[in-house]
């Protein structure tokens, strides 16, 4: 059985989980290839204007996945953690893509709700597992090696402080790691914060992190942070998180402007609710401070690449001006 993953939103995140457990049991696992520009004015059209950049883009990879896979992976992730939400869009992302794109091959999806709690959710996996095998020992294991795997890779960018593009090149895969030297020597170091979705898509960030490590800086984002550094960031900003990753997000805005970075970029999307209350703490926080810069990018379909590169560059030199100064 071939399984499409759509290479988008919560893929920069579990694909790897993914990837383990449906190969566990036996699937062929087919991910869309990098964003390009066909790809969002298809996911585009499918939509009013007024959806998230990132909702879009998913859709024109669900889209580039039609007729190339027997099945397509949507979850519906409602919660990962007790007491924090997801954005509605994830919570209704299967239905919205079937309703959308009605040519998509059949779609495999799974409810995840932690706030509902443990059995219900093993109860979801073992419903997704069983697809594939009525084995439900076979969903178990394959389920704790895709939970291990996800563990491993988490760490091994916390602790190795790697982004995702080089964490992707270890794993040897070829496709969708472009991995380039940080041109040396290094000069300041910029933390990027915000969705992995918006941090590694390169179409959508028009190359954020090549363009930040060509000009000698060295990049750091939420995931290179412990569990315990967001958490504890978080708490001491807006005390229990509401939203689910609100501890990745506003978590490491909070560590960054007082810890290992010389300047903070907070990546947002355009029309995005969550993200604009979120990156609105790390601003206020930055006001606070005045410890290092901060600057918010809001991306859009219609985001001109020269006017990001403008801005980088000035937010850039200013910090590289403000070191030599010091
Ligand atoms: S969190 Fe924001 S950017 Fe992400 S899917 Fe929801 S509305 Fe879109």
């Amino acid at each position: 059985m071939k399984i499409g993953i759509p290479r988008a939103l919560l893929y920069y995140r579990y694909d790897l989980m993914w990837q383990v457990f449906f190969e566990e049991l036996g699937a062929e696992v087919v991910i869309s290839p990098p964003t390009t520009p066909a790809m969002l004015a298809e996911g585009s059209s499918r939509v009013v204007a007024d959806t998230c950049l990132p909702t879009k883009v998913f859709l024109g990879h669900v889209l580039s996945l039609v007729g190339k896979c027997d099945y397509i992976f949507i979850p519906a992730i409602r919660s990962v953690t007790k007491d924090g939400y997801n954005c509605s869009k994830f919570l209704g992302l299967p239905d919205m893509t079937q309703a959308v794109i009605p040519e998509s091959p059949p779609v495999l999806e799974i409810d995840i709700d932690v706030t509902r709690g443990q059995r219900q959710f093993y109860q979801a996996i073992y419903q997704l597992g069983k697809h594939f095998t009525w084995d439900p020992l076979r969903i178990r294991r394959a389920s704790l090696l895709a939970w291990q795997a996800y563990q491993r890779y988490r760490e091994l960018m916390s602790e190795q402080k790697l982004t995702l593009p080089r964490v992707i090149q270890r794993r040897g895969e070829v496709e969708g790691a472009v991995c380039w030297p940080v041109a040396a020597p290094v000069r300041a170091t910029i933390a990027l914060i915000g969705h992995p979705y918006l941090l590694y898509d390169e179409y959508v960030n028009h190359r954020l992190i090549y363009r930040l490590e060509q000009a000698s800086n060295r990049v750091v984002t939420p995931e290179m942070l412990t569990m315990e550094e967001l958490e504890l960031a978080a708490t001491r900003l807006v005390g229990k998180a509401y939203w689910a990753y609100e501890e990745e997000i506003v978590g490491a805005g909070g560590h960054y402007l007082q810890n290992g970075a010389d300047g903070v970029i907070g990546v947002m999307s355009f029309g995005c609710g969550p993200d604009s209350l979120m990156m609105d703490v790390i601003q206020r926080q930055a006001a606070r401070l005045k410890s290092i810069p901060f600057m918010s990018l809001t991306l859009e379909e219609h985001t001109a690449e020269a006017g990001i590169v403008t801005r980088l560059e000035a937010f850039t030199d200013m910090i590289h001006r403000r070191k030599k100064e010091r």
